[in-house]
């Protein structure tokens, strides 16, 4: 069996790569249990001395890897460039946090706590930034001494692929390896003897996982879904706050965990907000990833784009004012939309969207904006716009693991958590590397 792997852009076969036999995948989890043995033993400094020859590698690769990117997942190629780049950059950096993260520790009456390796790990991941959030997950993974089993999106396998070789010309065999396939694979892989799971995508699937992996008390990193409210209260700076609103609801054509979802914006200010959000979002071009003044990207795929569709309709059908795009879209992209007065029981509230959306209501009070806002079982980011110190004392309000204060959630060096059912365990800074190892405590 194949994965034929589509340019969303067109439809048209950009490669094929072989799916992965569901009776090979505990024979390679085996090969990298054998692995293990061999690179846990090695010093830190010697696993990340192969790694960044790999990074410098994918560096020296940059263009066609980020052409590859985004032939396969159709976003821009400065964006892929900056995926690709972020990868070898900031793969480097993250190496070295990793490395202070896992020394091992002297507590007070001769008791040291000493950062473990797992074992193998299988890493799954996501379509919309193919290459960062593997990344994310392959390196603490390595440098704390375990191997990995990784299984890319079935969206985009051979990004994935090309960047696992490159690494490859420099790791020892087994351990960093390949599999290829959905949900099925992805399966085969949580129920084999890997030791833990690292997970980035939907909240669905993660329930799954999380069910599955109980039988062994695997451990698990969960990076779920997302639907993040932006709160706009009265005190804001109207143009800073209505384009972050535009930014944030269209990068990555809308398909980004902590992409803007849904606007709350105080009655007080709104029709400025809103007016100066469609003028904004006038100006956002949809296209293929090699047109030069393109900002929106196709969708995935059609389940995908028929459910932003389908979103934008039923808001429409309740009430929701359309002000720009919304209709006629083209095959493979969705228009620049903008949508008012959406209503608190359309779905675009309660479920995930992904799509280049923005979707505002108005409030009268604070208190009706953050029950709103909380009024999810997503918790993953959320943003509030307005003057410091106001904004913060609402942002502490907000049930989400990462709150943005007149900008984006979120920062490279602090964990990367959900709250809710938006994640389980977390990746990023100290803490979230050490959930790569095991503990022991020595003495
Ligand atoms: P998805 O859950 O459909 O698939 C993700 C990966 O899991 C794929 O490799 C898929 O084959 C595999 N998979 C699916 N079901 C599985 C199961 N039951 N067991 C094991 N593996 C399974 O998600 P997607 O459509 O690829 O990605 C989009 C989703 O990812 C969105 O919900 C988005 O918010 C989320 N996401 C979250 C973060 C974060 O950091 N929180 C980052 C990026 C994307």
């Amino acid at each position: 069996m194949e994965i034929v792997s589509l340019n969303p852009s067109n439809g048209m076969a950009v490669g094929k790569v072989g799916v992965t036999a569901l009776d090979d995948v505990s024979s390679l989890v085996d090969v990298g249990i054998e692995a293990q043995a061999r690179w846990g033993r090695m010093r830190v400094d010697e696993r990340i001395s192969l790694l960044t020859k790999g990074f410098y590698a994918v560096e020296q690769s940059a263009d066609e890897l980020a052409k590859l990117l985004s032939l396969e997942m159709g976003k821009d190629i400065r964006r892929s460039m900056g995926e690709v780049m972020g990868c070898a950059q900031g793969g480097q950096y993250l190496a070295a946090e990793v490395k202070e993260a896992i020394q091992s520790e002297k507590l007070p009456g001769g008791v040291t706590v000493e950062y473990c390796p797992h074992g193998v790990v299988g890493v799954i991941s996501p379509w919309n930034y193919p290459l960062a959030m593997a990344n994310n997950l392959i390196v603490p993974a390595l440098v704390s001494g375990n191997t990995v089993v990784f299984k890319p999106s079935e969206e985009t396998p051979l990004i994935a692929q090309d960047y696992v070789k490159i690494l490859n010309q420099f790791l020892p065999e087994g351990v960093l390896q390949i599999i290829y396939g959905g949900k099925d694979v992805g399966v085969a892989l949580v129920e084999s003897n890997v030791s833990m799971i690292a997970f980035t995508g939907s909240m669905a699937a993660g329930k799954d996982i999380m069910r599955r992996a109980s039988g062994s008390v695997k451990r698990l990193i969960m990076e779920l879904g997302g639907n993040d409210p932006m709160i706009v209260l009265d005190d804001s700076v109207v143009e800073a706050a209505a384009r972050f609103a535009v930014a944030s609801s269209f990068e990555n054509a809308g398909q980004m965990c902590t992409s803007t979802e849904r606007v709350y914006v105080d009655e007080k200010i709104a029709d400025v907000f809103e007016e100066r959000v469609v003028e904004i979002a006038r100006q956002y071009k949809i296209g293929p990833w090699d047109m030069p003044t393109v900002n929106i990207g196709p969708i995935i795929n059609e389940k995908q784009r028929d459910k932003v569709i389908a979103h934008i309709q039923d808001a429409v059908e309740k009430g929701a004012k359309l002000r720009l795009g919304g209709e006629d879209h083209p095959d493979h992209f969705i228009r620049p939309t903008v949508i008012t007065e959406t209503p608190p029981d359309a779905l675009m509230e309660s479920e995930e969207t992904f799509g280049p959306v923005v979707s505002i209501s108005r409030f009268e009070r604070v208190e009706e904006a953050i029950q709103r806002a909380n009024g999810t079982e997503y918790g993953l980011g959320a943003v509030v716009f307005g003057s410091e110190s106001r904004a913060r004392e609402v942002g502490r309000r907000l049930i989400a693991g990462m709150v943005g204060i007149n900008g984006g959630p979120g920062a490279g060096h602090a964990p990367w958590v959900g709250a809710k059912q938006s994640g389980f365990g977390y990746h990023g800074s100290i803490a979230g590397h050490r959930q790569f190892t095991q503990l022991r405590v020595l003495g």
